[in-house]
């Protein structure tokens, strides 16, 4: 054969790659795209262990195969993990014979080759042959290894540096050595991209990439996917860090980069995880450093994030609450709250806001922001919202009935919304619930419907259509959009907490809650203050014009049981004589009509 015979086998079987000497080997003019079993010999295919994944994931098995057109090969077969294909056998001819002549066609089906078929070697055979598989896998290593470089680069790519690692941890621990691996990348690169252009942002790529094949402790260099780059670095076997630290690393290769002619600052962020320390394979190194990386983005970037225990702790609540919330939300075992929001003019005229809460086996109570960004990155955010609804509705009928509670209003999620059947599943949950839409209000955050504008514009009319009362959420906060205003059919505007949150001390404050109000006057839509604590705060945002409150000052979020008390003395309260904001009678803070 004039090259290495190999073959890559996926995981189902089929050959997804075969080296021309292989399919020379098995007398095909192209063994690739066929089931590896079906090149088998009769009575071979009958006898052999398929490859299995447990069998090879931590050895390489060494076997000889008789194949359909006579010949047999000795095939040593490693699992490797190709990117975007996933677990793959590698097999290496080591060496070939052949039992019988070939067939004229090469094609023809064998009778079974028994397992005797090699002849016996001779030393010099031996040495012929043993010469013949360093050659071989020479070749093999430079064919295979282009499966490993990133072609922008010219750098490892992903599999690259994880058979790199996997290499060094086998000849590097034995010798007491510790290995890091950290995976850096630059801080708004999309940015880059943005205003140079896809081809600026492949040059920065590549500067970035030159930089950190720097000699001394550097083992490999890899660019392991976009922006993103892994390093693995040998430490000071005996303080266990690196020689010059962390940031050196990153001011050696986050300086300023000649971009079109104009000296453009970068800057990077790296997560760093340590082998023997926090982690004791190729996985664990890449996931902890993962997280590491994402913890130094959340600490405001351009620094190095070592993985430590308090990571190890958040990274390993968040795997668990991924994990258990999918269960919790078709378990029912998230449940509502509901906070009062008050009327600054009509007494007694009191609605809630449905809020959920999920106390967890371990963590015990997790906070909505949490699950509710879980929920989001999981696709659950349409059984979480909708399940919540139906307990709601089911929960307050009779306080709606009664009229205890005039009305109730929701939380949806605004990137569901741009999907109808989220709205029409609300609305028949609201029909089998025998509840009127006029009773219901949809709260709907400004900033994230942005994206699905048109989509969620037409979710909101179909709502709107039906009587729902439609509140803008959390306005204020930073996404303020006179467009949102305009062109939906906003009703309510909720000011946000963080706005009301000074408006009784600072002027400037007031003004910009002035200016919401006299925007909701143009729109002819009311205005809800949520975030109320203080009497200061209540007195305020009604002398200014806010129509609803809705804070700590007047309740907490609480279960059905604690609403339906807090309406019966607060109903009283409310509907007798109305009194100062600063007077406070039994805890309780009367409205000023
Ligand atoms: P939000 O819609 O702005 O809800 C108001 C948040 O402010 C609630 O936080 C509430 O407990 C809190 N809050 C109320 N009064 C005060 C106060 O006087 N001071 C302060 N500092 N905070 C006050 P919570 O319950 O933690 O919910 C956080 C966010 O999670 C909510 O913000 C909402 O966006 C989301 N959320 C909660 N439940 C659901 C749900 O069932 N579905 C959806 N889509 N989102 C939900
Ligand atoms: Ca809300
Ligand atoms: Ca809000």
């Amino acid at each position: 054969m004039r090259m290495s015979a190999a073959v890559l086998i996926d995981e189902y079987g089929v050959i997804v790659e075969a080296s021309d000497a292989f399919s020379e080997l098995v007398g095909l003019h192209r063994a690739t795209g066929r089931r590896y079993r079906d090149l088998l010999s009769e009575g071979m295919r009958r006898r052999w262990n398929p490859l299995c994944k447990d069998d090879l994931s931590r050895s390489e098995k060494i076997e000889e195969h008789f194949f359909f057109n006579g010949s047999t090969a000795m095939i040593r077969f490693t699992l490797i993990e190709l990117p975007g294909r996933g677990p793959t056998f590698q097999g290496i001819v080591l060496g070939f014979g052949r039992s019988e002549q070939r067939t004229e066609s090469g094609h023809s089906s064998r009778t079974d080759l028994s397992g005797d078929s090699l002849a016996p070697a001779t030393a010099a055979t031996i040495a012929c042959l043993n010469t013949r598989i360093d050659q071989l896998e020479q070749q093999l290593e430079s064919s295979i290894d282009e499966l490993y470089i990133d072609p922008l680069t010219g750098l490892k790519n992903k599999a690259g540096l994880n058979r790199r690692i996997q290499s060094e941890i086998l000849s590097s621990v034995p010798e007491g050595m510790r290995l890091a691996l950290v995976v850096a990348d630059i801080d708004n690169f999309k940015t880059v991209n943005h205003i140079h252009g896809y081809p600026a942002g492949d040059r920065l790529l590549r500067t970035v990439g030159r930089r950190l094949q720097a000699p001394g402790s550097v083992v490999c260099v890899a660019r392991i996917g976009g922006d993103k780059f892994g390093l693995l670095v040998r430490l000071d076997g005996a303080t266990g860090s690196l020689d010059g630290g962390w940031d050196k690393i990153l001011s050696r290769i986050f300086k300023p980069v000649t971009v079109r002619g104009v000296l453009v600052g970068i800057s990077g962020s790296a997560g760093v995880s340590v082998y023997g320390a926090d982690a004791y394979d190729a996985d664990d190194l890449f996931a902890n450093a993962d997280a590491a990386l994402l913890e130094a983005r959340r600490l405001g970037k351009r620094r190095a994030q070592i993985f430590d225990t308090k990571l190890a702790a958040r990274t390993r609540r968040r795997k668990v609450l991924f994990r258990d919330l999918k269960l919790a939300i078709a378990e029912g075992l998230l449940h509502p709250v509901y906070q009062p929001i008050l009327s600054t003019s009509r007494p007694g005229f009191v609605g809630v806001e449905v809020l959920s809460r999920w106390v967890h086996h371990e963590f015990g109570s997790v906070p909505p922001d949490e699950f509710i960004s879980i929920a989001a990155e999981c696709g659950l955010m349409y059984s979480l919202d909708l399940g919540m609804a139906a307990t709601a509705c089911a929960e307050l009928h009779d306080l709606l009935a009664t009229g205890a509670l005039k009305f109730v209003a929701f939380n949806l999620s605004p990137l569901q919304l741009s999907h109808q059947e989220y709205v029409d599943a609300l609305l028949s949950i609201l029909h089998a619930a025998d509840i009127a839409p006029d009773r219901v209000c949809v709260e709907v955050t400004e900033n994230e419907l942005i994206p699905n504008f048109e989509a969620a514009k037409q979710s909101i009319q179909t709502l709107k259509a039906a009587g729902i009362t439609i509140v803008l959420d959390d306005y204020g906060t930073g996404y303020s959009n006179l467009r949102t205003l305009l062109d939906l059919p906003i009703d309510v505007i909720k000011i946000d907490k963080s706005l009301i949150f000074n408006v009784a001390k600072e002027e400037r404050a007031m003004q910009v809650v002035l200016s919401v109000v006299h925007l909701a006057r143009v729109l002819g839509a009311q205005l809800v203050a949520e975030g109320i604590e203080s009497n200061a705060q209540a007195v305020v945002t009604k002398a200014l014009g806010c129509h609803y409150v809705q804070g700590f000052l007047f309740s907490k979020p609480m279960r059905l049981s604690g609403l339906e008390e807090w309406l019966r003395q607060n109903a009283k309260a409310v509907h007798g004589r109305i009194q100062s904001p600063d007077s406070r009678q039994n805890g309780q803070f009367k409205l000023v009509s």
